[in-house]
């Protein structure tokens, strides 16, 4: 019997928070670690992270500089910068999955980037995204049919804007990824192969193998290390973003993480903070996500007294292989459950429960083609009916 899996990233609408002017020191820190207020610092700070020492030539410290100076706050300011544990950049984003490094890969055009990441930096869910990307790149298939799919697999509560933007411009960032190498399937017509998935009328789905996911990111990461604007800072762990009250909104100045490897708290100051941190397919007891999808990032915006949306939209995939009925065992327990990937019934995969009977096509008519939260539900009616437990492990 396949299971009912939580995959991850629900829909969440994080603003992105906003670093305004110099009054540091105004900050009301939410972190839960004690730290000093003072975040302004000499010149020391970057000191062993030599691509850093470009940044304290920018004007913005510079004026840092030349006002400490002169000004009162010199004393306050020597004493807590020997540390060398804070940061500045113009943007600070948390997390290297597709999103963190696309965002970062952009942003980088504009400024300073810090991508802060807890683990490697390509341990994210992206990493394990296997079936592939849909986009229109078919010259019978159109715009139009993909975002009528979308909207209706979406039970039509989604934001139609988005869905406009995602499959208008998803041919064009498509491109964009394989100009920045990566490299997907072909068909034997020399054209990108293009498979077909639970919901989609045409077949439109990219995919490098069935490790799409990998691949993607490998191309991003690449293109990130070779940016001289971007710094990674890998096994940062993103503790609380810095707020301060401005009349009644909250304006962030910044993340506080803990270097996992040191043991030392860093401090980023940056005018723009981003929370590409991915889902909490981990807050249940079965996931295809990997350890790091915890939900840091929605935690630590809710702290921040931030706007989050949409917390009911968490996405199941609905099969995933039930280790303890293969013929031989994993040795190891997996960390999370081996998603059987839904590609395979777009392929003609069909569903059957322990007593080999066909059950999707008597809850809906798209039968193993249908979306994922009907197949996942039609599992889940299954299991309540014949008395049977998900497994996967
Ligand atoms: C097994 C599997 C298969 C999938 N297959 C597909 C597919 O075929 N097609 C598709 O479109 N989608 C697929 N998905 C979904 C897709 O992978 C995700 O929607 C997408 O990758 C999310 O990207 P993201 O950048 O938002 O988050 P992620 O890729 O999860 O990145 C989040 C990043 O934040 C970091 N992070 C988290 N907390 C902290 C913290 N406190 N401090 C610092 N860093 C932190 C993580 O380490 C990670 O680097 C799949 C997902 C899974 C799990």
């Amino acid at each position: 019997m396949a299971t009912s899996i939580a995959s991850g990233s629900g829909l969440l609408h994080l603003r992105e928070t906003v670093y305004r002017g110099q009054g540091c020191k105004r900050a009301y820190f939410v972190s839960s670690i004690g730290i000093p207020k003072c975040i302004q610092k000499d010149l020391s700070w970057s000191h062993g992270v030599p691509k850093i020492l470009r940044i304290h030539t920018s004007n913005r410290f510079q004026s840092l500089t030349n006002k400490s100076r002169h000004g009162h706050s010199r004393t306050a300011i020597i004493s807590c910068l020997r540390d060398g544990s804070t940061k500045y950049f113009d943007f600070a984003v948390i997390g290297s999955g597709v999103a963190g490094l696309r965002y970062a890969l952009e942003v980088a055009k504009h400024g300073t980037v810090a991508v802060i990441t807890k683990a490697e930096p390509h341990e994210s869910n992206t990493n394990y995204a296997q079936g592939g990307v849909s986009a229109v790149l078919c010259p019978s298939d159109s715009v139009e049919s993909h975002m009528l799919d979308t909207i209706v697999a979406g039970a039509y509560l989604c934001d139609e804007e988005t869905v406009r933007v995602v499959c208008t411009e998803g041919p064009e960032r498509i491109r964009e990824l394989i100009a920045m190498g990566a490299s997907f399937d072909h068909g034997e017509d020399g054209n990108l192969h293009l498979a077909r998935e639970g919901g989609h009328s045409h077949r439109r789905i990219v995919h490098a193998a069935d490790m799409t996911g990998k691949e993607i990111e490998r191309a991003l990461l690449e293109a990130v290390r070779k940016d001289p604007n971007i710094f990674v800072f890998e096994h940062h762990f993103a503790i609380d973003l810095l707020t301060s009250q401005d009349g009644s909104g909250t304006v962030c100045h910044g993340v506080d993480t803990l270097n996992t490897d040191t043991q030392e708290v860093v401090r980023f100051i940056s005018k723009i903070t981003l929370l590409a941190s991915g889902g909490a397919g981990h807050i249940y007891p079965i996931t295809t996500n990997p350890p790091v999808a915890t939900g840091d990032g929605v935690a630590m915006a809710h702290r921040a007294q931030a706007i989050i949306s949409n917390m009911e939209f968490v996405q199941f995939h609905p099969t995933a292989l039930a280790d303890e009925s293969l013929p031989i065992r994993p040795t190891k327990a997996r960390e999370n459950a081996f998603l059987i990937t839904e590609a395979v019934r777009g392929d003609g995969g069909i569903l059957y429960n322990l007593d080999m009977e066909r059950f999707m096509p008597s809850y809906d008519e798209r039968a193993e083609l249908a979306p994922r939260d009907v197949v996942a539900r039609s599992i889940d009616d299954q299991l309540k009916k014949r008395n049977e437990k998900a497994r996967a492990s």
